[in-house]
This record gives structure tokens, sequence and C-alpha cells, in this order.
């Protein structure tokens, strides 16, 4: 009997590990960081309850951090040294991205030395950059829709239209058939595939970020971004977006180059301020088995979709200091994507006084940070020990969420027609409203894991 027991990624969007027990045998699939309040974060130093032994295979959903930011904890701290399993596309973005992760963990190990606030001293980074490259080298690309042999049985990655190389993982184990959602994304985003149907899971392990919320509908993304820029461009502002470095910086620059050619926005100079979305864009370029149709018949005409006319990079600290020069209006893509730290927080610093300029928001922002502070309408805020007052206009851009909403959800359960769903990956408000809104159209089961729990298959 196949079991699977719920190690992370349960009640909360982070730290999602998820073990498939059979025959003696385990595959873990994702092996997420726990982010966010520190109770969370402290879990991190818990080892996993893995039974005893160590997984014999990890499989890898997308690169987000809270997916896949526990490999290098995992590699060099527990020993795990068996192979670990994404698609293409995400074998090469966690190359950039578990090394800043280290880099975070280090920093932030380092901060808490010099500033005496650890309980544990000298404080510990929870892992090195040098523990990442250890888990770097486990990574083994796997191509989509193909089967691949697993510990206990087979296993199938497809596409789930969240970010670039984000799969849903298929695994057939002992005559059952289970489907991981991984982060669900979103039907007719640019560049890359829609999400592809999950068929026929005897169980599916659903995720249910935004399982109570819908997106706002009938508002055109391009509508909304262009109306932004243009009401900057029209007051001689500068419009700061802090964007996380892989997807939203990516499609804010396609979107923008698209109304620059269409003549729906002047042409500003861009600067994109990031070496991580710098990196994250050119792989997003590269990986041409993960681009939908328009992405082809741009890169085929010679056209780069992700270079708006004026775009400048920002790689070096230099480059990034001289952007607070610029002549307005103008644009400046920054992270991090919540302000809680990077060098986008310089940048909120030293346009926030001023109220020809904009800040907009793309993506969720946690409570506790800087961009929370903010979409809150705080008047005041402290940057680097400093009050800066608030006089930028502050907007949200909810239009650009990654995630699917509890329509999308439910329009990917209803092509799977699984036998069983356990909701995942969601604060318990919004597995709640998913399961209700289930109940209306699936007449299986539904599950509400929690952490720890395990279930039979
Ligand atoms: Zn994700």
């Amino acid at each position: 009997m196949a079991t699977i027991t719920f190690l992370g990624g349960t009640d909360t969007v982070t730290g999602s590990k998820f073990l498939l027990g059979a025959g003696g045998e385990s595959v873990l699939v994702d092996c997420g960081l726990f982010q966010g309040p520190r109770e969370m974060r402290q879990l991190n130093w818990e080892d996993p309850a893995f039974a005893g032994s160590l997984p014999d295979q990890v499989l890898i959903t997308h690169a987000h951090i809270d997916h896949s930011g526990y490999l290098p904890r995992l590699a060099a701290h527990q020993g795990y040294a068996a192979p670990v399993r994404a698609t293409a596309a995400t074998v090469d973005l966690l190359g950039v991205m578990l090394p800043d992760s280290a880099r975070l963990q280090e920093e932030t190990a380092e901060y808490a030395n010099k500033k005496g606030y650890s309980r544990h001293r000298p404080a510990l980074p929870l892992y090195t950059e040098a523990d990442a490259e250890r888990a770097l080298r486990l990574l083994q690309p796997a191509p989509y829709h193909e089967w691949f042999p697993v510990p206990g049985g087979r296993a199938r990655l497809s596409r789930a239209g969240h970010i670039l190389g984000s799969a849903h993982v298929v695994v057939e184990t002992e005559g059952r058939r289970l489907v991981f959602s991984g982060d669900v994304g979103r039907w007719n985003i640019p560049v890359i595939e829609d999400p592809e149907p999950p068929t026929g899971a005897h169980l599916l392990l659903l995720e249910a970020t935004y399982g109570g919320r819908s997106h706002p509908a009938d508002v055109d993304p391009d509508t909304v971004l262009a109306g932004t820029v243009n009401r900057v461009a029209e007051r001689g502002g500068v419009m700061v977006v802090p964007a996380f470095s892989v997807g939203r910086s990516q499609e804010i620059l396609f979107r923008l180059r698209q109304l620059e050619e269409k003549g729906r926005v002047p042409r500003l100079p861009v600067f994109l301020d990031s070496p991580m979305s710098i990196e994250a864009t050119e792989l997003y370029r590269r990986h041409a088995e993960e681009h939908d149709l328009e992405m082809r018949a741009l890169e085929e005409v010679g056209i780069s979709p992700f270079r708006p006319a004026r775009l400048q990079l920002a790689r070096t600290v230099e480059e990034s200091k001289a952007i607070n020069h610029v002549e307005p209006p103008a644009i400046v893509l920054s992270a991090s994507g919540m302000a809680n730290g990077g060098r986008v927080v310089h940048h909120l610093k030293r346009r926030l006084p001023y109220s020809q300029n904009l800040v907009a928001f793309v993506g969720y922002q946690a409570e506790g940070t800087l961009g929370r502070s903010l979409v809150d309408g705080a008047t005041r805020v402290h940057i680097h020990g400093d009050e800066v007052e608030v006089r930028a206009e502050v907007v949200m851009l909810d239009v650009f969420s990654a995630h699917a909403d509890q329509n999308e959800l439910l329009r990917w359960v209803g092509e799977a027609a699984p036998e069983r769903i356990a909701l995942v990956h969601g604060e318990d408000e919004g597995r709640q409203a998913l399961a209700a809104a289930l109940a209306g159209s699936f007449g299986g089961q539904v599950l509400l894991p929690r952490r720890g729990d395990t279930l039979e298959v």
C-alpha cells in the first residue's frame, strides 16, 4: 500500500514537501523552504520526518524557493545524494536561484552576528553557497511528457503554466496514479504555454493559494499597465516596479515592448536593475521548448521580446546607483518583489518622497514586508534606519498574478476528473473556500491535510 506524508506546504503556502512511500522506497515531491514569519522559518531547522531513511529520489515542480529552497540543506546537512529531477528550464533557473538563496541565508546570519540578536552564537546560515552548489550537482533534467523510472514506479512532468519550467508531476505506483499540481498557472499569459490538464488521477494534490479569491474579471493587463505608465510619463515621474526576478519581471518587459510598438505608451528609459532578473530573462529567452506561439512568432522575425526600445541593464552596484540621477520620466524594475530587501529598497528611498513618482507592486505582499506597509497606505516608512515620507502614488497591479484563481483551479480540476483531492499550499481560509466551491462540481472526497499527516493512496 502506497502512502503519502505531508511534510510541508499544507495549511501554508511555503515549505512544500510531499513524501510518497511504496514498497519500502520513497520519492519526495518538492523540497521547499518555509518562508514568512519567524515560527515558520524556524521549521527549516528541524529535519523533515522521512520515516528513518532519506528519500530515494526527489522531483521538483518548479524553481520557486518555497518548492525548491530546502534542497541545499537536504544535500549538505542530511547527506542526500540521489538524483533530483525537474524540467530543463527549472534546472537552469535553480542554478541562479539556489546560490542566491544561500547568499541571503549567509547575509542574514552575518547580520545577526553583527547585531548580536541571535539566540545562537555564532548564528549559522541555514546553508551556504557551497551547499547550494552541492545540491545543483544532483539535478538531472527530464523532458516534458516522457515517463521516467522512479523508485516504486514511474513519473512524468506536464506543463503548469506558472513560471518558466513549471510542471505538475504525475506518479504511478502500485497501480495508482497521483498528480502533484505544484503551482497552477494561468491561461493566456505571455511567453509560456498554458497549463495542461492532469488526466485520470486517483489522488490529486491541489494547490489552493488563491482558493478563495477571484482575479479581477474583465481587466486587461495591457490596459492597466499602459494607463499606469502614461500617468507617470505625463507628470514627469519615475515608476518603480518591485518585481520578483522570475516571472513578473519578464512579463512586464514583454508587455512594455508590445505597448511601445503599438504606440500605446511612450518609449521611456527602462532599467532592469537586478543581476538575477537579468539572468532569468536570458533563460526565459533561451528555453524555446517553453515558448507559446506568440513568443515563437516574435523570435522568428528577429524581435527581442523582452527589450523595450530604451532598455538598460544594471548589473553592477555602480550602474544601479547611477539610476538615482536619471532624467525622468523613466521606469525602474528591481527586486525584491515585496521590497523586503534588495536594490529596490534604495530606489524606494529615493523616489517615495515625491508625488510625481509611482510605485507599482505586481505580486502578493506578505505581512510584515515594506511592500505590505506601502500597499496598506503607510504615509511614513522606515528605510535603512531613516524615516521616509510617502508622497509617491502606490498602486497594486494584482492583474499580474501567476497563480490560478478559484475559477481557474476549478477549470483545471474539471479537466482532470480525479477520484480524490487533497488541498495543499493554502491558508485554511483559501482551502475551505476552495473545498466549498469544489463541492458544487466535484463528486469525490476533498481532504484538508495537516503537516505530518499520512494518507493511504
Ligand atoms: Zn510558484
